[in-house]
This record gives C-alpha cells, sequence and structure tokens, in this order.
C-alpha cells in the first residue's frame, strides 16, 4: 500500500516576536490538526535582530510536532541600510526586502511548497511566487478592526488631504466602529514619514492574496468580519476570503530558574489575587513613568509580578528586536528601596517572563498590559482581566476596544497637562480591578469571552471549521 505525499506548506513571519509567535502556533496547529500536511517555518535571520527569547522560542524542541520543520532564510547584513532613526515598522520592512531576496531559491530547495502564508509585512512575496505559480495566503497577526481599517487605506488615502490625526471626526469605515483620530496606529500617523509609505505599499497588497487569516474568532469580531464580507472597501476591488483561526495561543513550557520561580511562588498565593505587568515584546516605559509605576504598584498594596525592562525616554519599543538578550539590571533603575520593600508582595522579572503560563496559572487575577494583540488574545483565553496601558503600533485601537467595546478593561487616565500617569491614578486603577466590585464584574465578563474563544478552536467550533476548509483547499491543490 502506497502512502500519499503530504502537501507541503510553507509559514514566513516578519521579524519581531508579536509576528513569530502567532504564525508559529499556526505552524504547529497545521500540523497537528491535519497529519497531511507538513509546514516549513521559514525564520529571517540578520544582524540586526538578536533575540534571546526567538532562539528560546523556535528552537526549543519539545515545542515542535513532527511535520513541522523550521528553516532558516540566508542571513542578511543590513547594518549598513538600517539608520538609527527609522522607526519600527520601515526597519522591519527593510530587513524582510533584503532577506527575500533569497526567498526563490529557498522556496525551489524545499521543493515548491503547495501554498506559502505571510505576515502583512512580507508581501513581496507575492510577485515571487506568481513566478512559482504558489498561492499566498496573508496572515493578519492583529485584529479584524486593524484588517478593515488597513483594506480601507487606499480610500482614505485618496480622500483624506492632510493627516489623518487632524480629522475633526472618528473616521467610519462602512460597517465597523468609528476609530478616533487619538487612537489610530503609529504607522499612518504621519504621511510623510516613510513607515506610512511602506504601511500604505504592503496594505495595498493585500488583494492579491488567495485569502486573509486572521488571529480571533467569528463571535468575538463579527461586526468587522461581517463588514469585510459585505462591502468592498479597498478601491472596489473584492477582498480576499477572510478565515478567522483564533486564538491561535502559544503554550508556555516554563524552563528558566525565573520561570520556576514565577510560578512557585504563584502557587503560593490566594486565586485571581496576582497582577501581571507585561508590555509584550517591545516595550518599556520612560524613565519617569517607570518611577510612577513602581510606586503605584507599592503604593496598591495588591500582589504583583512585573516584567521589567530599561526605561527609554525616546522609544517606548526599544526592545523589540533584541528582546531577552538585553543586558538589564532593574537594581540600575528601579528607585532605591523599592525591591526591599515590595519583598514578599511583589515580583520582579528581567526582559521576558513566561507570559502564558502566568495567565493560565489561577492566582493571577489582573494583566496591565501594553494590549498587543497577542498578549490580548492570551489574556482573553485565560479570562484574566486587563488594565489597558497601550504604547506603540495600533494598541490604542485595541485598547479602545477592550475597554469601551467589550467591557474587560480599565485604562488609568494622565492628569491634564501631565506626562505620565501618577502613582496616586495607578494605585487606584489597581485597586479597582483587584479588589472591587467593578473588577468582578469585569472579570465574570472577560471569562464568557474566554468561554467563547474555547468553544471556537475546540472540535466544530468557528475557528477549527474555519482552518479545516482551508486544509481542504490545500489539499486539492496541484503541485505547481
Ligand atoms: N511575551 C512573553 N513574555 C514576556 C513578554 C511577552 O512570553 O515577558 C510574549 C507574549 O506572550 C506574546 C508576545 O510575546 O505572545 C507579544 O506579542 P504582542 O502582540 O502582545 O505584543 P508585541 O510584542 O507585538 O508588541
Amino acid at each position: 500500500q502506497t502512502t500519499k505525499p503530504k502537501k507541503h506548506v510553507a509559514v514566513l513571519p516578519s521579524p519581531g516576536m508579536g509576528h513569530i509567535i502567532p504564525l508559529f502556533e499556526l505552524a504547529k496547529r497545521l500540523v497537528v490538526f491535519n497529519h497531511d500536511i507538513h509546514v516549513s517555518f521559514l525564520v529571517i535571520n540578520t544582524d540586526e535582530d538578536d533575540s534571546a527569547a526567538r532562539d528560546q522560542y523556535l528552537h526549543s524542541h519539545s515545542t515542535h510536532p513532527p511535520g513541522l520543520d523550521v528553516v532558516d532564510i540566508p542571513p542578511v547584513n543590513v547594518s549598513d541600510i538600517v539608520r538609527d532613526d527609522m522607526l519600527i515598522l520601515t526597519r522591519i520592512c527593510v530587513m524582510v526586502e533584503e532577506s527575500l531576496k533569497s526567498l526563490k531559491s529557498v522556496l525551489i530547495k524545499l521543493g515548491k511548497p503547495e501554498a506559502l502564508v505571510i505576515d502583512l509585512f512580507c508581501t513581496g512575496a507575492f510577485e515571487i511566487c506568481s513566478e512559482l505559480s504558489i498561492p499566498v495566503y496573508s496572515f493578519s497577526s492583529p485584529s479584524t478592526a486593524f484588517l478593515t481599517f488597513s483594506l480601507y487605506l487606499p480610500t482614505l488615502d485618496r480622500e483624506v488631504e492632510g493627516e489623518f490625526v487632524n480629522l475633526p471626526e472618528p473616521i467610519s469605515i462602512p460597517g465597523c466602529s468609528p476609530i478616533r483620530p487619538d487612537d489610530l496606529l503609529d504607522q499612518v500617523r504621519n504621511r510623510k514619514n516613510d513607515q506610512y509609505k511602506w504601511f500604505y505599499l504592503h496594505m495595498s497588497r493585500l488583494p492579491l492574496a488567495a485569502g486573509i487569516l486572521v488571529n480571533t474568532w467569528e463571535d468575538f469580531e463579527s461586526v468587522p468580519l461581517k463588514a469585510i464580507r459585505e462591502h468592498s472597501f479597498f478601491l472596489q476591488l473584492p477582498t480576499p476570503p477572510v478565515y478567522p483561526v483564533g486564538p491561535l495561543i502559544k503554550q508556555d513550557e516554563p524552563s528558566s530558574s525565573s520561570d520556576v520561580e514565577c510560578l512557585t511562588w504563584l502557587d503560593n498565593q490566594p486565586a485571581d489575587s496576582v497582577l501581571f505587568i507585561a508590555l509584550g515584546s517591545g516595550g518599556t516605559l520612560t524613565t519617569g513613568q517607570l518611577l510612577e509605576m513602581a510606586w503605584g504598584l507599592e503604593m496598591s498594596q495588591q500582589k504583583f509580578i512585573w516584567v521589567l525592562r530599561k526605561p527609554d525616554d525616546a522609544d517606548a519599543s526599544s526592545t523589540f528586536f533584541n528582546v531577552g538578550s538585553d543586558v538589564n539590571d532593574p537594581k540600575s533603575y528601579l528607585p532605591e528601596g523599592f525591591l526591599e520593600k515590595i519583598q514578599g508582595v511583589g515580583l520582579v522579572v528581567k526582559s521576558w517572563a513566561t507570559q502564558v503560563a502566568i495567565l493560565r496559572h489561577p492566582s493571577t487575577g489582573g494583566f496591565l498590559s501594553h494590549c498587543g494583540w497577542n498578549s490580548t488574545m492570551e489574556s482573553i483565553t485565560h479570562g484574566v482581566a486587563i488594565i489597558a496601558w497601550p504604547l506603540y503600533a495600533e494598541q490604542k485601537m485595541n485598547a479602545a476596544m477592550l475597554t469601551e467595546e467589550l467591557g474587560v478593561a480599565m485604562k488609568p487616565v494622565k492628569g491634564p497637562g501631565e506626562t505620565v500617569v501618577r502613582r496616586e491614578e495607578i494605585s487606584r486603577v489597581v485597586r479597582l480591578l483587584m479588589e472591587s466590585e467593578e473588577g468582578e464584574i469585569i472579570r465574570s465578563r472577560v471569562k464568557k469571552l474566554r468561554d467563547s474563544a474555547r468553544r471556537a478552536v475546540d472540535n466544530g467550533g468557528s475557528s477549527h471549521n474555519s482552518l479545516s476548509c482551508l486544509v481542504e483547499k490545500w489539499k486539492n491543490e496541484i503541485k505547481p
């Protein structure tokens, strides 16, 4: 008896843990979900991104199911091209553009996969794959609300004169919740910056995709999903079919001594009593804000675990490309006496923690988060209420959705004319979330969403079915 050869799918993320994690989780789900699929996960390597967290995550072999291979794209040197004044997306796009010069030969060497899944900033692959007759699918790692904005961008770009952030009214996208100009993502706040040009270029290629996968689920973002299906946003061009396949969540495997210390400490705390503070892979605070955060947490008298990075007064996303590799000693930037004062009440972790294992722990009752989409999905999937602390990219949009539309987050406010959120305000919001009836109501809402997320990915759930549909399509593709 002959066995049918497996269908081969390649997956290509752009640099940064926020892009790598959901695509790697998709790759894992594909091979576990369907044993007739083999996935090559392509990794971009440059001399400008050196992340210990990434290497640990991708190469810890215990997390690789059979049928999934990690394939390094030949490394490129971009230090001559990347300038210090380049914003984060420009850096990502330059790294991707250089690396994709070898994509064609990599795909040929791999025997031309049946399909390639790329993230939003790897659209240079469309042209290469069209030469090889490989269909390309886009994967949107942020929300569907972000995706609708991105699909609508060419229309906005044509219709709006001047900056979007100066518009007097919220931006209305057909069928979607309006977006306040203040909440717009960084990449579109200055249309003269290179970052906008890159963003526009990649989003304008979205209709070239054979389909768009989104890290969300039907019941969670039914409004923008319906809008995409019912309206042709993109200068009247049809939008490719959209597949909500989320939430795609990593399963942390605690390994370092600090992971073990956190989890053992959590084991000894009451249920829902600990606040977890982490700002994604890139996020850090300014010197002044870090000081207020430290004393605000101490003042709240709540238990906490805080992932700490060196403060940066110029760039809130300064560890994006080197997370886990930065040498940082919290003693050198925390206020004097802080570590002594919080003994027994709070734990500080340098640079990177086992976030999902912490969120999954029953003692964790709140998450002060920068509201990156992966962190948002992880918090909701584990039923943890949020304090929204958006910093960069599209996080303000996510924070608005979590606080105003879904009611699963609280947001501290800055006083008039203030550049930082004061310690009293931090303490007030932390106590409100962790101790008050309002906090309990938020926690019960998030637990309902958790159940809905679990149903979506279970056998027969909407995301499960959506992925089955895609896999069936791939299985029927004729090899180019
Ligand atoms: N993360 C983690 N430990 C940390 C900080 C972040 O494991 O100390 C993971 C987190 O679980 C999430 C990802 O890094 O999966 C961050 O992605 P997100 O979209 O939230 O933010 P970004 O890093 O893209 O800003």
